[in-house]
């Protein structure tokens, strides 16, 4: 029996049964982060950070409260060591390195090596077998740093504003809807934040980011500051002639403008970029590593040209709501 098998509702490990971020109700399953493609309020016991604990309470009302993992900490399960590492993706967000037989095994989890607006670096964890996502594994794909980014977010409200018009961003609801109003707060920017974003700002002041001087967002009292709302709200924005901007991993493609409606177009993400894969899977030491999620195939290829033993699992799919 290997210690990992793909099933279509996730990453079962069978000796364990213990499940990585499944997709169908299980017994024991190993939160990555709160974004709801990976966090369900279906399972038995959950483990995971303290803040993907409390995200995913606040997601999932009545769901278990889970067993916390914090960094760095080791947890005895099924006679496996399980240690949660920082992901770099949204707050909480964690790797787990599975200690089992005498064998390392890391799964990352949605993941990136640059520092985040909002959270905690990530780290590459030597392991013999990896686990990783390919959401932008493509080498096309080159984002912005954490510096560059906030800089443009920060630019551009102040140009728009400067000139009377209202700024709107776009943010997904949990991770980059706070990371844009965290940036234009401490820039000292008037800000007014949509519900759907407002209400996770909480969990983030109690891990240490600030926002001073938000505001909620109002419908008809949008003048004289930055809006941060969600992406459905995007023809209303048009419809007032605010410009508006798009804080995204898929801001790096060439048709970002036709797709998005965006006029400022800002290449940031939550996932690592093509080069923070490779120098993930190259730092980590593993001879075997797996891609789930996104470009798994051709990233499969460009590892197996440069001699890494690497396979396309998973569903393959490209996910486009946390990016
Ligand atoms: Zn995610």
């Amino acid at each position: 029996m290997s210690l990992i098998e793909y099933r279509d509702s996730g990453i079962f490990l069978p000796k364990l049964n213990f499940w990585l971020d499944p997709q169908g109700p299980v017994e024991n399953a190993w939160l990555s982060h709160a974004h709801s493609d990976h966090a369900r309020g279906i399972h038995g016991q959950v483990w995971g950070t303290p803040e993907t604990l409390t995200l995913y309470q606040m997601r999932w009302p009545g769901a278990p409260a889970g067993i916390p993992m914090n960094f760095g900490e080791p947890a005895e399960f099924s006679g496996a060591r399980l240690t949660a590492y920082p992901a770099g993706h949204i707050l909480g967000a964690a790797q787990l390195l599975i200690e089992f037989e005498g064998r390392r095994t890391v799964y990352t989890g949605d993941f990136k090596l640059r520092p985040p607006l909002c959270g905690a670096t990530a780290q590459v964890v030597p392991c013999d077998h990896l686990i990783i996502e390919s959401t932008f594994g493509l080498p096309i794909y080159h984002f912005l740093s954490r510096e560059q980014a906030a800089a443009r977010i920060a630019t551009f409200a102040r140009e728009c504003l400067a000139d009377g018009t209202v700024p709107v961003f776009l943010g997904y609801p949990l991770g980059r809807g706070q990371e844009i109003a965290h940036v234009l707060c401490q820039a000292g920017i008037p800000t007014a934040v949509h519900g759907a974003i407002a209400r996770y700002i909480p969990v983030y002041e109690t891990a240490g980011f600030t926002f001073p001087g938000w505001t909620p967002y109002e419908a008809g009292r949008i003048a004289g500051q930055a809006l941060v709302v969600v992406p459905g709200m995007r023809s209303i924005f048009e419809a007032l002639e605010c410009r508006i901007a798009y804080v995204s991993g898929w801001a790096a493609l060439g048709n970002a403008r036709a797709r998005s409606g965006a006029e400022e177009l800002i290449p940031y993400s939550d996932h690592a970029s093509f080069d923070e894969l490779i120098e993930t899977v190259e730092a980590s030491g593993a001879r075997e590593v797996d891609l789930v999620h996104g470009y798994t195939e051709a990233l499969a290829q460009i590892l197996q040209a440069r001699g890494i033993d690497a396979a396309a699992r998973g569903r393959g799919r490209v996910m486009e709501a946390d990016a």
